[in-house]
């Protein structure tokens, strides 16, 4: 994604200042932000703390390795709030790592997370809904334009000399110009709505700070604004002459200022909990799965987990990235470390804070360090354990299984080694009723006689109940499992049994059915004996010879009941499915994709086809073909000779 903000036409002015249009996304989430009612305006707050001590924590580890960034000797990192009522200004700063001309434009002018970009594009312009959705993924650093009308952002990067000024009133361009004497990190300026003035009260502030940053690992300190100094200088003028008691107004910390994880189970509330979740995950649903454990033996950490309840955007970028964050003894190393966290529980969010690795490696080094896999390996463990509590409440699992279920089926076929306990936890819809169902389930359901877990893949449960290559299961009370997510086809087929028991594709030619037991009576069947059976091998000839090279071949089938015909792949090809899913991605050219017709010899439209010929048997043959593909929920590849065929069968028919 471009990360460069568009220069508008006015581009430099004399003073050095630069004045940018935002990205086009950020303009219209900022229209949103600007321009609706927002229900809950104090977690601009929360956004800027967070952001203050995110940059606090990147400083820190770049200073592990390089001493001199941090100018003062290694002075305690702070975030600093003040607010000037008279003025109607909030500050915010922090001494973290800071923001160069360049970072200011790319980070305050455009909106570089995956997935973000594209879910604003995606919003429908209905501004009541788009707030309401917009609320449930927060907008960061822009979300101060909530309380104020303008903001300016003064930042000096660690390391560099040049301070910078960030200005905007957020109504499409933003100005950044050059600076003198500015501190290192960030100092944001709210110029505050006229009616978001309860923003410079400090009893409003305070209660804000303790309601949502309290878990911010760093003091946040509010320093007496300039009308508390002032009032202090006239007190002290009044009282000219009495007694003198010093009640200067003291700057005053408002958190608890320690890492939450840290901290005793027993001394956490499911509040602090969930805020920290909001803030160490940039999420803002409801954590669906908390985890909070210190492990101790051969390896020893610390780790909150959190499944959330709603997808992250992220989730199904091609990069896969994990965001679990790892501290070594309270110092953020990295929210991107690959070995931290299997990539098929990416959605996981949280911390790991272990004293048993080093300090002072590089992050690359840190990916293959063993100490690290077998932290993974303990978290991973503990993990599963508890899902598999939670699995035990059907309604309650679901709610998980929904959201993540397609990507915790990765590890059926990454993560070999708990194969088993992922299988157990994994989830399918079946024809079993509409709920979801376990392997075990099923398996503890098998028929006498059958050897299979059946399932079909598609995209869409309704359309796979009503599919043809389904009825004979169904009419046997055979349980077939529906699975949709393109992702069923790969780990099917790579974990190729569960409980040594093979899956077995309905939608494969050759389903031999008459093992198993049970299902309703079989009709009367008049398709046996000699003569019948040369009737049906001399059909299966003439619909070869017809219907050519469309199809890869004509055999009866047993699993039809009420359909005539119906689709299936050659038997250890590839998937009608997958075929399809590779066609819509634009691969798949020069596969073989050749289907099997099945025909039904029970059905009444093919007994008479036995005894058609000619056109009439010419145009049938083709119709049952094309009906068959739209039944799989195909293309019919020439629609003009479809629409002729059809026409003239129901001329017949009518005449
Ligand atoms: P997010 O924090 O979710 O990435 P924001 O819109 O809040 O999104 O911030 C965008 C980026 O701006 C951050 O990722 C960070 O790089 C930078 N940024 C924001 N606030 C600060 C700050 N106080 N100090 C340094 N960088 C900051």
């Amino acid at each position: 994604m471009a990360k460069t903000a568009k220069a508008a036409p006015s581009g430099n002015t004399g003073s050095g200042e630069q004045n940018l249009a935002f990205q086009a996304e950020v303009a219209k989430l900022l229209d949103i932000v600007v321009h609706s009612l927002y229900s809950n305006r104090e977690i601009f707050l929360r956004e800027l703390i967070s952001n203050a001590s995110d940059s606090c924590d990147k400083l820190r580890y770049t200073a592990l390795t390089d001493g001199k960034l941090l100018e003062d000797g290694g002075g305690a990192f702070e975030i600093h709030i003040v607010a000037d009522k008279d003025a109607k200004t909030l500050t915010i700063s922090d001494n973290g790592v800071g923001m160069n001309h360049d970072e200011l434009i790319a980070n305050l002018g455009t909106i570089a997370k995956s997935g973000t970009a594209e879910f604003i594009k995606g919003l429908s312009g209905d501004k009541a809904k788009d707030v309401s959705q917009i609320g449930q993924f927060g907008v960061g650093f822009y979300s101060s334009f909530m309380v104020a009308d303008k903001v300016d952002v003064f930042s000096r990067k660690a390391g560099e000399t040049h301070g910078w000024m960030w200005s905007s009133d957020g109504r499409g361009t933003f100005s950044v110009s050059p600076q003198d004497d500015v501190a290192r990190g960030a100092r944001i300026v709210l110029h505050l709505k006229d009616d978001a003035v309860e923003f410079a009260e400090s009893h409003r502030l305070k209660q804000i700070v303790r309601t949502y940053s309290d878990h911010i690992a760093l003091p946040v300190i509010l320093d007496p604004g300039p009308d508390a100094l002032k009032k202090k200088a006239k007190d002290g003028e009044d009282k000219k002459g009495g007694e003198d008691k010093d009640e200067t107004p003291q700057p005053e910390t408002l958190n608890s200022a320690s890492a939450l994880w840290m901290r005793p189970k027993t001394e956490i509330t499911a509040d602090q909990y969930k805020e920290f979740y909001h803030h160490v995950g940039h999420a803002f649903d409801e954590p669906w799965h908390t985890l909070h454990y210190r492990a101790e033996g051969a390896v020893e950490f610390t780790a909150l987990l959190f499944v959330p309840s709603q997808k992250p955007f992220d989730l199904f970028h091609p990069e896969r990235k994990g965001h679990v964050k790892l501290y070594v003894n309270r110092v953020f190393i990295s929210d991107q470390l690959e070995g931290l966290m299997p990539r098929y529980l990416r959605f996981v969010r949280g911390v790991v804070d272990s004293a048993d690795l080093p300090l002072n490696v590089s992050r690359e080094l840190l990916q293959d360090n063993p100490t690290l896999r077998k932290i993974q390996s303990g978290i991973v463990k503990r993990l599963l354990k508890d899902l598999k509590e939670r699995a035990e409440k059907v309604d309650d699992y679901k709610t998980f299984w929904d959201s993540f279920g397609p990507v915790f089926k990765e590890g059926l076929y990454e993560d070999y080694e708990r194969r088993e306990e992922l299988l157990e936890l994994t989830r399918a819809s079946s024809t079993n009723g509409d709920g979801l169902i376990s392997l075990k389930d099923y398996a503890g359901r098998m028929k006498e006689g059958q050897d299979a877990i059946y399932y079909i893949t598609g995209d869409n449960i309704a359309a796979l109940k009503a599919s043809p290559q389904i009825e004979g299961f169904v009419a046997k009370g055979v349980e077939v499992l529906l699975l949709t997510d393109p992702i069923d086809e790969f780990w099917v087929t790579s974990v190729g049994a569960y409980d040594k028991k093979p899956f077995r594709n309905v939608a494969e030619a050759g389903a031999d059915l008459s093992g198993i037991k049970g299902g309703a009576e079989e009709p009367k069947d008049d398709t046996a004996g000699p003569a019948a059976e040369a009737a049906v091998k001399d059909l299966i000839e003439k619909l070869k010879t017809t219907l050519g090279e469309a199809v890869a071949d004509v055999r009866t089938s047993a699993r039809l009941t009420s359909s005539p015909v119906c689709l299936v792949a050659d038997s250890g090809g590839m998937s009608l499915h997958l075929a399809r899913m590779l066609k819509q991605h634009g691969e798949g050219a020069g596969l073989n994709t050749k289907k099997v017709l099945e025909i039904n010899p029970k059905h009444d439209l093919v007994k008479r086809l036995m005894t058609a010929s000619g056109d009439a048997f010419d145009d049938s043959a083709h119709l049952l073909l094309d009906q068959a593909r739209i039944v799989e929920g195909e293309a019919v590849p020439d629609p003009a000779a479809f629409a002729r065929r059809l026409s003239s069968v129901m001329a017949k028919g009518l005449g």
